[in-house]
């Protein structure tokens, strides 16, 4: 199929290559003209595994093209909208510009026959405004919405082989059209065996934000937990274990440590808590303001920790913070958990130092002081206290023998929960974590 991907971030560009690889003919557009160079020359402006390679045989095979002129979807007659809906600067609610304003520049190119697929995260109600705004500019395009469910990290194999398919369709004549072009689009992965919901558009777009807020919500509930342990003298990671072998509760989004973050879960659950106001709902969601709550008290919590264990005086001290993702395979930093660990501890006075295997260049456009080291054993030379904010594996697979020769005091607080504290201590480490003796 000839098809066009608006928005080439860390959807919309994995989107595009995967659906080349599959053998469909791809227009990808960007207003960014320096990620359009990046990726038509086969770099990949981010850090997600595998893509390189399938971005650089999709763009040999010719299938796969990138550019910042819209005008050139006309040849398409499926268009996947994948751009931005981050959190609006003075709310909680999404900030649906670029999503308006690619309808907007998409219209003048689009055929009558042609359909519009939305995959981008968007607050209920939001295809049915779009399908008036194409309606009213005289278009007879058909919208679809068709959330997306990729974990960065596993973006590639997420996005070929996916674990269930959304589809949402309007009530307008195109609906049928619609259905049978995300049926050929996607035939692969359906004749594979993914399920597939179809729906009405308002319901596929809640399948997206009730998902983000229950696996929120799982988190906070484990971090609510550790919390009552640390207090109580209990153990949260024997508590999950014990409660996860309840297949009603699962074992999985159960591991206590400093929450989640990136460019979703919280905007996601912000932008849902708005939107149930707007529909004179907010109390029916208000619980998710406290699962944010929860989220971002962990960050003040490890900060505070890191402070302690080191003798209570932040001024001065060496921290070497292991991690700046939001989480491990990626180098995506938005309202990271690690970076916000990073800036209240320089906040605090402490003499930072970071590493992260991918995020330093997206850190550092965050946060411009933060010193960063080249490697782990660098960070760790002359720190007073270590810090796990990021689970990278090769963090928890560090040998706490060799980090102890490097640091200043054998000093550690590993803010996830992935380290074998017996191990650590053994080595003469003072450990602790969150939640555990
Ligand atoms: P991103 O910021 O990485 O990418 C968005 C891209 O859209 C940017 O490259 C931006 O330049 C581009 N853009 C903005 N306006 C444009 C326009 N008018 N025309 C063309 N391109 C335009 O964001 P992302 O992480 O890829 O997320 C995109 C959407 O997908 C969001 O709604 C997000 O919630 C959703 N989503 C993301 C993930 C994920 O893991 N990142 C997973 C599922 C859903």
């Amino acid at each position: 199929m000839r098809i066009s991907v608006i928005g080439c971030g860390y959807l919309g560009a994995v989107h595009a290559a995967a659906m080349a690889d599959l053998g469909h003919e791809v227009i990808a557009v960007d207003v960014d003209a320096a990620k359009v160079d990046a990726l038509a020359q086969g770099k990949p402006p981010f850090f997600e595994p595998g893509l390189p390679e399938i971005l650089s045989s999709s763009l040999a095979s010719g299938r796969l093209r990138f550019t910042t002129d819209i005008s050139e979807v006309a040849g398409a007659s499926l268009h996947f909208i994948a751009v931005g809906t981050p959190q609006s600067e003075n709310s909680g609610a999404a900030d649906l510009r670029f999503v308006h304003a690619v309808i907007d520049a998409l219209i003048p190119h689009l055929g009558s026959a042609d359909v519009i697929v939305g995959k981008s995260t968007v607050p209920v109600g939001t295809a049915e405004a779009l399908s008036h705004r194409l309606l009213a500019a005289g278009s007879s395009a058909t919208l679809a919405w068709n959330p997306e469910f990729l974990r960065e990290g596993f973006a590639i194999k997420d996005t070929l082989s996916p674990d269930r398919l959304v589809f949402g369709f309007g009530e307008g004549p195109g609906a049928l059209q619609a259905r049978s072009a995300l049926r050929d689009v996607y035939s692969q992965a359906i004749a594979s065996g993914t399920p597939v919901v179809e729906t009405d558009l308002a319901t596929a777009e809640l399948v997206k934000t009730a998902a983000n807020a229950f696996l929120a919500t799982k988190i906070s509930f484990i971090n609510a937990m550790s919390e009552i342990a640390e207090v109580t003298g209990a153990n949260v990671t024997e508590l999950a274990d014990a409660i996860g072998y309840d297949a009603r509760i699962g074992r999985k989004f159960l591991n206590a440590g400093v929450g989640f973050g990136g460019g979703c879960l919280p905007k996601d659950i912000r932008a849902f808590s708005a939107r149930a106001q707007e529909l004179g709902l907010g109390s029916s969601v208000a619980f998710l303001d406290e699962v944010d709550a929860i989220n971002l008290r962990q960050r003040e919590r490890v900060i505070a920790r890191v402070i302690a264990d080191a003798g209570g005086d932040a001024a001065g001290l060496r921290v070497a913070v292991l991690g700046l993702a939001f989480k491990p395979h990626s180098d995506d930093v938005r309202d990271s958990p690690a970076l916000d660990v990073a800036q209240g501890l320089l906040a605090a006075g402490a003499d930072v130092v970071a590493y992260d295997p991918q995020a330093h260049g997206p850190a550092l456009l965050r946060l411009p002081k933060l010193n960063l080291a080249d490697t782990l054993e660098q960070v760790l030379v002359g720190a007073d206290i270590a810090v796990l904010v990021t689970e990278w594996p090769e963090f928890v697979a560090l040998d706490p023998r060799v980090a102890g020769d490097l640091m200043a005091h054998k000093r550690i607080v590993d803010a996830r929960n992935v380290l074998d504290a017996d191990t650590w201590r053994a080595a003469g480490f003072h450990y602790s974590s969150l939640g555990r003796p």
